[in-house]
């Protein structure tokens, strides 16, 4: 057996890990290219969503390098991506594949366990060693989830005070690179420190003061850079420091009913919007809120064009929320004709509002900067978030 699954950012390393300590081969699609994005518009529906056209390109580039399995997210929500595993099965065939599986994998409540059965599917048949590999595959899984959160974490920090542009891009690669080898459940303990370190060791100019800017959207097009245009890398070179809770991890969490941090953005979106709409339009509005109470300077809103949720949520912002809660927020709206040069332009004249609406804020409430920077990190962001911010303002 030979198993894939489609991209989506760096948690590739996790979804490896998974499936082969369940003792099944991986073969990873090429990171999502323009020819990905192509082949998954010619052959989609013309109006499905974005992320449905580039994981299509993914599965077919999987198939074309080997793969016999194909393992796809699926969920009960109230917009398309229920459907997404059953009709690209069915695209796929009709593009002439016909011996290979698709198998989805149920996250729609993971507390369920059905998704159990997808680990069982792929593993040994032996009872014995199936559950033994499907406990280290869990296991090794939610660990990888959770360090990717962090090299993300401090990515949207660190880069805004880089010395020299690009090294906070090596570090990344560097840790990815290095998490992925790591197999062993030592290596895996420790290597919240090796991030910590790997990052402190950095050559960085702590009298800066970067623009905090928070960020969120639908989990696909946030987590995939290719997508985004790598929207987080753009924002961190203009000298932003920038915050997303989105990940992997923050979503399995999520599924298990035990993520705080979104029940928390809930309660705080409730009163606007009482219900899950699919996507991520509840915690999209729970966190402009979260981002506008914590004193941060900007917000911006991503989502893949057609997606009913979001832009949903996105006007609710406009027409409601940014009256009460005054933080400028940029939207956008990504499919295969995003272009790189109008979306630099964009961001440039956000960041240089946000840089003027700062110094006015400052001079009117004549407080120095840092008084001003204490106001907004007393509550906000997890414990790596904390700590790295605390690391990059102690000179
Ligand atoms: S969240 Fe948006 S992009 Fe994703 S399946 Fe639903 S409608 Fe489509």
């Amino acid at each position: 057996m030979l198993a894939s699954f489609p991209n989506m950012g760096l948690s590739r390393v996790a979804f490896k890990t998974l499936v082969e300590c369940m003792g099944v081969d991986v073969v990873l699609p090429d990171p999502t290219n323009r020819e990905a994005i192509k082949i998954g518009v010619k052959y989609s529906p013309e109006f499905v969503c974005f992320p449905f056209k580039a994981t299509l390109g993914d599965l077919k580039n999987a198939l074309d390098k080997g793969a016999d399995t194909l393992i796809m997210a699926i969920d009960c929500g109230p917009c398309r991506f229920g459907f997404y595993a059953s009709v690209q099965e069915r695209l796929l065939k009709e593009m002439g594949y016909k011996n290979f599986r698709l198998i989805p994998l149920d996250q729609a409540d993971l507390l369920s366990f059905r998704w159990l059965r997808l680990i069982f599917k792929i593993g040994p048949s032996n009872r014995l060693t199936l559950y033994t590999k499907a406990l280290k595959a869990v296991r090794f899984f939610l660990k990888k989830a959770k360090h990717l959160e962090d090299i993300q974490t401090a990515e949207g920090i660190f880069r805004a005070y880089e010395r020299n542009q690009g090294d906070t891009t090596r570090v990344v690669n560097k840790l990815v690179k290095q998490l992925d080898e790591t197999n062993t459940i030592q290596g895996l303990r420790a290597f919240r420190n090796v991030i910590k370190d790997t990052f402190n060791n950095m050559d960085i100019d702590k009298t800066r003061n970067p623009l905090r800017v928070g960020i969120s959207g639908e989990i696909h097009i946030s987590l995939e850079p290719y997508v985004n245009l790598d929207i987080r890398r753009k924002l961190g070179e203009m000298g932003v420091l920038i915050n997303q809770s989105i990940s992997l991890y923050d979503w399995i969490v999520h599924k298990f009913h035990l993520n705080y941090h979104r029940k928390w953005l809930e309660h705080l979106a409730r009163p606007h919007l009482p219900m899950d709409i699919g996507g991520e339009a509840v915690w999209v509005i729970g966190e402009y809120i979260d981002t506008a109470t914590a004193g941060f300077d900007g917000f911006v809103h991503q989502y893949p064009f057609t997606c009913m949720p979001e832009v949903t949520a996105r006007t609710i912002i406009t027409n409601h929320l940014q009256k009460i809660y005054d933080l400028p927020v940029i939207y956008f709206s990504f499919d295969e004709q995003s272009g790189s040069e109008g979306f630099r332009t964009r961001l440039e004249a956000f960041v240089d509002l946000l840089h003027a609406r700062r110094d006015k804020k400052i001079e009117d409430q004549k407080i120095s900067i840092d008084a001003y920077k204490k106001i907004a990190y007393d509550h906000y962001g997890n414990n790596f978030y904390n700590e790295c911010v605390q690391f990059v303002q102690t000179k």
